[in-house]
């Protein structure tokens, strides 16, 4: 429950930070007739606002995986509560192509890596595919 909703939540922070970066930007076009310190004091807050949005963002993945681990250290899937086997798979976003063990959900066939990050779909339709093609 609570790691789909950081998920879920981590998923649409960016449109999050965005539509906040475009509300303090109409706030401070309409106070620059009106009251032109407001703007001056806005693009100062600016460069902690930005670091603050980065912040969250990386505090929600945190949480996320933080969820994600509790859940995989039952052998469940943190996303549906199925359960989880053990298998390889190569990791895109890793330096290395060596092939990381994964725990793949047997109800929605997620993969989960340890850390509680988890694999995009199309990796691991290709990681599959290519792994059948070789075993012929
Ligand atoms: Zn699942």
């Amino acid at each position: 429950m609570l790691y789909r909703f950081t998920h879920a939540l981590a998923n649409i922070y960016g449109f999050i930070a965005f539509g906040g970066f475009v509300a303090l930007f109409l706030i401070a076009f309409a106070f620059t007739v009106l009251y032109p310190i407001v703007p001056i004091i806005l693009i100062m807050i600016a460069p902690f606002a930005a670091v603050a949005a980065v912040g969250g963002s990386r505090l929600l993945r945190v949480a996320e995986r933080f969820f994600a681990r509790r859940k995989l250290a039952s052998a469940h899937c943190p996303h549906c509560d199925g359960a989880c086997a053990a298998s390889t798979s190569i990791d895109a976003e890793a330096d290395s192509i060596v092939p990381v063990s994964v725990l793949v959900c047997s109800r929605c066939a997620r993969a989960f890596i340890a850390s509680g990050r988890v694999l995009p779909i199309s990796i691991q339709a290709s990681s599959t595919s290519s792994s059948d093609h070789c075993a012929d």
